[in-house]
C-alpha cells in the first residue's frame, strides 16, 4: 500500500511509534532498550498483560510524564477493538506525539504487533519495534527448565491454541508428532482448550509425556502444575491455573529431576519463583 504521509517532511520530525515488548512482568526482565524507548514516550500505549510493576518503573521520575492509555480488558471492559488500537496510534503519531505501544512479552510473538506495524507503516509512520522477553521462555525458566536441552530437545515450537475468528485451530495430532521428534512444544492462549489439546496430543504423543502449565511466569505471583500430558487438563484446574499461562509439552521437562524420581524440586530461580505441584502432592 502507498504511504499517504510522506516520512519526513522537511523541517518537521518523521512521525514514529515504537512497539516495546514489556515482558513477562518483572521489570528486572524490561531491557535497557526498551525503558529507553519507553522513556521517550509522550503517549504510551498498554497492554492489559503489562505489569504495574514494568509500569511504574517506565513512569518513575518522569518530570513529563506520557499520556497513558489503557487498551486491553482491565476495569472488567472488553478488549479494546484492534482497529481502535491501530486507528488512536496513528492518529497520535501523525499528531506529532512519540508513541509507544507497550506490550506484553515480545511485540512479535502473537501479540498482533506484526499487524500494527504494517498499519502504521503504510501511512507513512516510522515503526521501530523493541524485543521483549516472550512469556513461553519465562515459564520455562520458572520451572528451572530449558527449552532445548541437547539431551532431550532439538528445537522449540511456539504455537498458539487460539484460532483466528472463523478459522480453525491447529492439529493437535501432528503437533504431537513434532513433539515426539524432540521439538518442545510451547502453547500460548491454550487455558480455555486444555481438555482439547491433551486429547488431540495423546492421538500421537504417548500419555506420560511430561507436559507443564506456569501461570503468570515472571511475575512473583508464578504458580506452575508438571506432571503427565494424559492428566494435564485436570492437574491444571485442580492446581487452580488460568489465564495468562503457557503450557509445555515435550522430553525436555524430564530435565526436571523430580519427574522421575518423584521428588519435589525447589524453583531454580527466585525471580521467577514458581510452585511446583508434583503429581502426589496434588492427590493429598
Ligand atoms: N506477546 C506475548 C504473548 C501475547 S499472547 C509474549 O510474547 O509473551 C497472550 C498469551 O501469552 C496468554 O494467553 C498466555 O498464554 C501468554 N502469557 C502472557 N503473559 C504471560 C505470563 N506472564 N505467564 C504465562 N503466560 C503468559
Amino acid at each position: 500500500m502507498t504511504p499517504t504521509v510522506p516520512a519526513g517532511a522537511p523541517g518537521k520530525a518523521p512521525p514514529w511509534c515504537a512497539l516495546v515488548g514489556a515482558g513477562p512482568g518483572d521489570p528486572e526482565l524490561l531491557t535497557l532498550k526498551a525503558l529507553r524507548t519507553l522513556r521517550r514516550a509522550t503517549v504510551l500505549l498498554v497492554d492489559d498483560l503489562v505489569s504495574d510493576a514494568v509500569l511504574a518503573l517506565a513512569l518513575r521520575g518522569r518530570r513529563r510524564p506520557p499520556r497513558v492509555v489503557w487498551v486491553g480488558k482491565r476495569g472488567g471492559c472488553r478488549s479494546t477493538p484492534q482497529r481502535f488500537i491501530e486507528q488512536l496510534m496513528l492518529r497520535e503519531a501523525l499528531a506529532g506525539e512519540r508513541v509507544v505501544r507497550l506490550k506484553g512479552g515480545d511485540p512479535f510473538v502473537f501479540g498482533r504487533g506484526g499487524e500494527e506495524a504494517e498499519a502504521l507503516r503504510a501511512q507513512g509512520v516510522q515503526v521501530e519495534v523493541v524485543n521483549g522477553i516472550t512469556a513461553g521462555l519465562a515459564a520455562a525458566t520458572a520451572l528451572g527448565t530449558p527449552w532445548t536441552h541437547r539431551d532431550h530437545a532439538q528445537g522449540v515450537l511456539l504455537v498458539t491454541a487460539h484460532a483466528r475468528e472463523g478459522g480453525a485451530g491447529p492439529d493437535w495430532a501432528q503437533l504431537g508428532h513434532t513433539a515426539a521428534q524432540g521439538i518442545t512444544l510451547v502453547i500460548y492462549m491454550g487455558m480455555a482448550l486444555l481438555p482439547q489439546i491433551e486429547a488431540g496430543l495423546l492421538a500421537t504423543l504417548p500419555p506420560g509425556t511430561p507436559a507443564a502449565v506456569v501461570q503468570a511466569a515472571g511475575t512473583p505471583q508464578a504458580r506452575s502444575w508438571l506432571g503427565r500430558l494424559h492428566g494435564l487438563a485436570a492437574g491444571a484446574a485442580a492446581a487452580g491455573l488460568g489465564s495468562p499461562a503457557i503450557i509445555l509439552v515435550g522430553d525436555v521437562l524430564r530435565a526436571h529431576r523430580w519427574l522421575d524420581a518423584g521428588e519435589p524440586q525447589s524453583p531454580a530461580s527466585p525471580v521467577c519463583a514458581a510452585t511446583v505441584v508434583p503429581p502426589q502432592r496434588r492427590r493429598a
